[in-house]
């Protein structure tokens, strides 16, 4: 696959592009998925010795028999961390997104006509398309449609902010999906790489007046202020995406967001870990 940045080669097991340095995106997803079956792994594993050991008086066929099941789970997990990087899963998707390269490329353009950005995202992750070359023409479309798909989800958080910590917390990253976006559309690499970068730039401009659009009603923008954002330096972007925020979140509970990170954070975690 390529990097989207300078379009260098690059595998799911570098971190970062060997030739112009910036992180590999799918590398670090496909990173974080790995330690998921890694942990997966251990716990069964951990479940079949325990299981074996609570029931090594009674026998030793039930001995072998959980022998045989947890040396058949190890055998299943490793096929599924398989060979050259990528999951039999991914490996499966990738090859019927070339069969079905006309239907699905039918379907993405369904999206992006209806401005579904958020569903064209789980479109491409539930096919691994952002792996698979064949679709390079929309590489630089998905890169848009995930940064706008974050930042649509972090300000639907905001509107829950006061009934649960968890939603402060992810809407705390919304400056960062927002500069991530202006980053990707404001990048000279798709102009440079794409085959129709007029394309890439038409959906560009279309997200990016549907993002002025859900940045004036949940964080209360004017006009004057999403119209900045282009031309706005990183800092000063965050700068003031943080301070909208943190005048609603203090409309709403009457405390900043500071005041309210010293409460609240500490439950955040507690409440994170139950979960696991
Ligand atoms: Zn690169």
């Amino acid at each position: 696959m390529k990097c989207k940045y300078c379009g260098g080669d690059v595998t799911l097991n570098d971190h970062f592009c060997p030739n112009c340095g910036r992180p590999v995106d799918q590398a670090q997803r496909h990173q974080k998925e790995m330690r998921e079956y890694e942990t997966e792994f251990e716990e069964t594993k951990q479940q079949a010795m325990n299981e074996l050991a609570a029931n090594s008086g009674g026998g030793t066929a039930v001995g072998i028999r959980l022998f045989i099941i947890a040396a058949l789970v190890v055998l299943l997990i490793w096929m599924l961390i398989n060979l050259n990087g990528y999951t039999i899963n991914q490996k499966r998707e990738m090859r019927a997104a070339n069969k079905n390269y006309e239907a699905y490329v039918e379907q993405i353009d369904q999206y992006l006509a209806d401005r579904d950005y958020t569903q064209l995202t789980a479109f491409v992750n539930k096919h691994e398309l952002d792996l698979n070359d064949k679709y390079d023409d929309y590489r630089w479309i998905f890169y848009g449609a995930r940064d706008y798909k974050n930042i649509f989800e972090a300000l639907l958080e905001t509107a829950y902010i006061g009934k649960d910590t968890r939603n402060l917390y992810y809407a705390e990253r919304l400056s960062d999906y927002v500069n991530q976006f202006y980053e990707d559309i404001l990048s000279d690499s798709y102009t440079r790489l794409s085959e129709d970068p007029g394309k890439t730039e038409a959906v560009y401009n279309e997200m990016e007046q549907d993002l002025t659009v859900l940045l004036q009603k949940y964080l209360h923008l004017t006009k004057e202020e999403t119209d900045s954002l282009r031309g706005l330096s990183k800092s000063r972007r965050t700068v003031l995406i943080e301070q909208a925020l943190d005048e609603k979140i203090v409309s709403v509970t009457g405390v900043g967001l500071s005041e309210m990170n010293k409460i609240e954070l500490p439950e955040v975690e507690a409440a994170q870990e139950a979960d696991q």
